[in-house]
Order: structure tokens, then sequence, then C-alpha cells
């Protein structure tokens, strides 16, 4: 089955095929390590993992490079303002490098939490600082930046394709009376090598042959996606809000360095988004995977919530759509527990699933599917094998999990479920219906099944928040 992905640089739905055999490479753009994760930011890499799942389920070798931003990404997307991992470390009163190592570790220990992939590299941008400056030199020697008083800058308009991906218009742009060069020549223009301010010693800063100081943001990408990957790839990927900015310019870089646009498939995630009208880590108001699992919620709940929706679309955020995620995953766990293990696998239903998840990773679809085929009258542990085979997609672990024990059901819970069944013997279905909403309000749902009631416990959200 052909695998189809939405590629932003063409704006088209295309078949994909590997550069190269049958070897996959991706680049994802990672997180800024001077704050938690957010669960926005999450939802990103949970996309970038069912596209890694989805090519290894396909049949390929996928080799899978993120990087770690650890320094030169400021706070405004115009090469102006702080540095955001030296912000850091005067709002924690660690130094930048405590600051950047404390949150790569919290990142990579949420995404283990959700069952990410594990990239095969990580790679930091202070620990390329060489290969950075070398880039900036090619790009250089071809007269393409030039100089100000605070740093070494990219000029856009000596190159033609500039903004494809993002189908800027730089005419409209350079005529818009309100934006502010300072010393740019154009407003696209970028920085590739940002000067330490006179007047301040930075904690990150290196010798370069324009002057001390460290590197702008987008060139870390180039540099380091095309040590590891070469100049062409096949996958890059990240949030859609890299598109005019972030990615145009790693584009940019390419293009005047290589002479390619990176990678033969650009794949951008769409946002997830709370009531506040984006999910800004800078605001430092944001939810975290530690505030969903403060209040008992297990993180795949989250990446289940995630599934529900596909990756193009936004989606909004609420307790509600996590608390019906939660249950779902609940049920589906139970029911997947409770069927015996055997071979053979339902291959229309893993055919349907195929085609649906490399219909651009379909994932919304995908799960329907999975519930169609619990509903199914095909034999439980046909089901299972099917469902373990989906599950290499959907990451959610179904072997891994084990109803909580037994005797973490209070005796009073037990009780109340006895006397429901007691209730339920003598057909007292109105008795029997309110003992179970008794239940769940204190936290327990149960499942008649046909060897008798069975009871687990739910992270019930609303419940607890109202409480
Ligand atoms: P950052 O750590 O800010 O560099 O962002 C890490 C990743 O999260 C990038 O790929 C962003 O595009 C992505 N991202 C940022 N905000 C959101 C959001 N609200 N929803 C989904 N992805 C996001
Ligand atoms: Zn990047």
């Amino acid at each position: 089955m052909t695998l189809q992905l939405f590629d932003s640089y063409s704006r088209a739905l295309r078949d994909f095929e590997p550069l190269e055999g049958n070897r996959v490479r991706i680049y994802a753009c990672g997180p800024t390590v001077y704050d938690y994760a957010h669960i926005g930011n999450l939802r990103t890499y949970l996309f970038e993992d069912v596209l890694r799942r989805t090519l290894e389920f396909c049949g390929y070798e996928v080799y899978h490079v993120v990087n770690i931003t650890d320094v030169g990404h400021l706070t405004s997307d115009a090469d102006t303002g702080e540095d955001k991992i030296e912000k850091g470390s005067r709002r924690t009163g660690k130094s930048a490098w405590e600051i950047a190592e404390i949150y790569t570790e919290a990142f990579q220990a949420d995404i283990r939490a959700l069952n990410i992939l594990e990239p095969h590299k990580w790679c930091r941008a202070t620990d390329h600082i060489e290969e950075q400056i070398d880039y900036i030199k090619v790009i250089e020697a071809k007269g393409f930046t030039y100089g100000t008083s605070d740093g070494i800058y990219f000029d856009t308009s000596s190159l033609e394709n500039y903004g494809h991906l993002a189908r800027l218009d730089k005419e409209g742009l350079s005529a818009g009376e309100r934006v502010d060069v300072g010393e740019k020549k154009n407003p696209t223009d970028f920085a590739l090598w940002k000067f330490s301010p006179p007047d301040q010693k930075r904690q990150m800063e290196w010798e370069s042959p324009w002057g001390t100081g460290f590197p702008g943001w987008h060139i870390e990408c180039s540099a380091m996606a095309a040590k590891y990957l070469g100049p062409m790839f096949d996958i890059h990927c990240g949030g859609k809000d890299h598109i005019p900015v972030h990615h145009t310019n790693e584009i940019a870089q390419s293009e005047v360095c290589h002479g390619t646009n990176l990678a033969n498939f650009w794949l951008h995630g769409y946002f997830l988004e709370t009531d506040q009208e984006k999910m800004a880590k800078s605001s430092g108001e944001f939810l975290r995977l530690k505030t969903l699992i403060d209040r008992g919620i297990d993180p795949i709940a989250f990446r289940y919530l995630c599934l529900t929706a596909n990756y193009r679309t936004d989606l909004k955020f609420s307790w509600e759509s996590l608390d019906s995620a939660s249950r779902a995953l609940e049920r589906l766990r139970n029911l997947y527990y409770s069927w015996d293990n055997g071979d053979g696998r339902d291959t229309a239903y893993i055919e349907e699933f195929t085609q649906k998840i490399c219909n651009d990773l379909n994932t919304a679809d995908a799960l329907a599917l999975v519930w169609e085929l619990c509903r199914s009258n095909v034999p439980d542990e046909v089901k299972k094998a099917t469902l373990r085979f989906c599950d290499r997609v959907l990451g959610l672990s179904l072997d891994d999990w084990k109803p909580p024990h037994q005797t973490e059901i209070p005796d009073g819970v037990r009780q109340l479920v006895d006397y429901r069944q007691k209730a339920r013997e003598q057909k007292d279905w109105s008795t029997a219906d309110r003992i179970r909403d008794d239940l769940l309000e204190l936290g327990y749902a149960i499942e008649d099944t046909p060897e008798g009631p069975k009871v687990s416990r739910i992270n019930s959200i609303i419940s607890k928040s109202e409480g």
C-alpha cells in the first residue's frame, strides 16, 4: 500500500518513496530548553512519533534525528530580544548550562512517559558551534551575507526562491510600513551570527571570524541536519508555526550552501489549543505533562486524545475531552486485557487500518476502526492479535497494561459492587443504576461481563477539579 503524506513545500498529498533504498532519514526540530515542554509542544512530538511508527510499520528503516536548541533562540522571531536560555537563567538563578541540562532531561522524561520512541540521534546546538561557523562561512563566500552592528545577516533579497515554503509575499512585506527592520536590509533577513552585547558578558559565547558571539537560531538545524543526514534527506518536520520563519530560513541556508531545499517532504503538525489564544511557553503559564499526571491522568490518555484528531487539524484542549480519552483508553485496555492471546490476525481489518494510516496518518479514522473491531464478532483472540499489530503505530502499549490490583479497590466500594449485583439479580434496575452512578462519583467504573462485574478505578478529572 502506498503511503501518502502531505508535503507543505509542494502543498500536495504525495506518494512517499525514500530517496535511497529502504532507509528513511527524518529530522525533527526539537525543544528550546529554557523551560518545561507544554502539552502543545508534546502534541507535535506525538505526531512525529506516529509518523516514524507508520514508516516502520510500512517496512522502512528509519533514522530519526532531533536537535536540542540550547542557544540562540531569541524571544522575538525578528532576531531581537533576549536569548531564551539566558533569560531562563535569570528567572531561575541557575546557569544557562544548568538550565539547558535540566529541561533537556525533563523533556526526555516527558517523551518516555508518552511512549514516544527515542530518536536515534539527539544533537545539541552548543555541541556544534564549529559546524555552524563553517556553514556560515560558505554562505558568506557565496555572497549572501552582510554585517550590522549586532551581527551577520542573511540577505534574503538575493535568493530568488526565498519564502516558497510559506508562499511569502516579499514585496508586500517590504512595503509594509509598520515593519521595524532596524539595520536589516529587508524585513525577512535573519541573523546567522549575533555578537555578544558590548556591555554584557554572556554565559554562552564563542569566538568566530566575525567576532565573539553566538549562532542564530536557524543555522543549527541546517548545519546539524547536513552533518547527520546529508544535504538532502527524506522528511523534515515540526509544528506549523515553523513554516513562515524557522523552516523558511533553514531552507534558504540550505539552498545557498547545498542547492537543495533540505528535505524531500516537509511535514507540519497543527496546534493544540487551550482556551487561551495560544499555548505560549514564554508566557510562563502553560499546561505540562506533570500537571496532567498530578491530576491522576495517565500520560497515555493524553496520547490517546492526540490520536483522536488528525495532525493537520488544530485540536482544542479541554479537561472534558481528556476525561473522555481517559475513559476510552481504560475501556480499550480492559477489553484487550480480558481477551486470550492467539496467533491469527484479521487481515481485512489490518488492511483497512493500514489504508487509513497510510492516508496521511489518519489516526482519527484508525482509532474509530479499532473500536469497530472491538465491537465486531471477530473472535476475541483474533481481535487481540490484530490490535497488537495496530498498536505498533498507535503506541498505546496495550500489552504492558495490567488492571490495578484488586486490593486497591477499597472494601466499601466492593460492598457497593456486591449490593448492586444483588439488585441486578433481582432485576431492580433502578437501584443498580443508582449504585453505578454512586460508584462513578467515587471514581470507580463497573463493567458487566459474563464472568460478573469488573470494577476499576477511573481518572475522573472533572469530578476532581470540581471537588
Ligand atoms: P519550542 O520548544 O518552542 O522550540 O517548540 C517545540 C515544538 O513544539 C516545535 O515543533 C513547535 O512548532 C511546536 N509547538 C509549539 N507550540 C505548539 C502548540 N500549541 N501545539 C502544537 N505544537 C506546538
Ligand atoms: Zn529547526
